[in-house]
């Protein structure tokens, strides 16, 4: 029975990873990484770390790798002793490297990595049933066409819009599906396909059984 502590999630937009991900530290205990909380927390902290990253947040710029892997490294470290949820980093096969370097400088590993591989139709199709009020603010994610608080006819929501959409899968394509090879060549993925809709607590019961078998294996 392998020991598994340190987690990583990873999932293109809209493949429900923000539901599985808290099935995900409920069920097995884990603290869930949030780079953006501690890049705050090092900031209002005045660190070094966190000095280096304020030059670039009140630039609106992105935060370097460097400065994002020191900090993710520091909260490891903090955290040795409890089970540990990544998601959303390591987003590039670059932050997948220096974390694993962090962690072995420090005797630990990633133990597993759950990817949820969700059907690129259905994700498209996810994404054009999220719709916001034009008029009130409302936003559904059933493809209503009649704002259920003021009756005003709903909208694409605009941040989901095909263009954004497309953007933002590109960039999932292109930097973080290496991530996901990364860790499969060490043995460390556990992949579960989502081919049709369904409910979320389905999709939880079978990563919970993959997790069975990736343990006793
Ligand atoms: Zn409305």
């Amino acid at each position: 029975m392998k020991t598994l502590k340190r987690f990583v999630l990873v999932g293109a937009p809209a493949s429900g990873k923000g539901t599985q991900s808290t099935f995900l530290s409920d069920t097995y205990n884990l603290k869930p990484l949030s780079t953006g909380a501690l890049l705050r927390a090092e900031i209002a902290a005045g660190s070094q770390l966190g000095l280096e990253a304020k030059k670039y947040m009140d630039a609106a710029m992105f935060v370097p790798d460097e400065v994002v892997n020191g900090i993710v490294a520091k909260w490891l470290g903090e955290n040795k002793d409890c089970g540990c949820l990544l998601d959303g980093y390591p987003r590039t096969v670059s932050q997948a490297e220096e974390l694993d370097k962090n962690l072995t400088t420090m005797g630990m590993a990633v133990d597993i990595v759950v990817y949820l591989n969700v059907l690129p139709e259905l994700i498209q199709a996810r994404m054009l049933k999220r719709k916001a009020c034009p008029k009130c603010g409302t936003t559904t994610r059933n493809g209503e066409e009649i704002c259920p608080k003021c009756g005003a006819g709903m909208i694409v929501r605009t941040d989901d819009n095909a263009e954004a959409f497309a953007k933002r899968m590109k960039d999932y394509e292109t930097l973080t599906v290496p991530v996901i090879d990364h860790y499969a060549k060490q043995g460390k993925v556990v992949q579960i396909d989502v081919v049709e809709e369904g409910e979320p607590e389905d999709v939880s019961a079978r990563i919970a059984a993959a997790i069975r078998e990736f343990a006793e294996a």
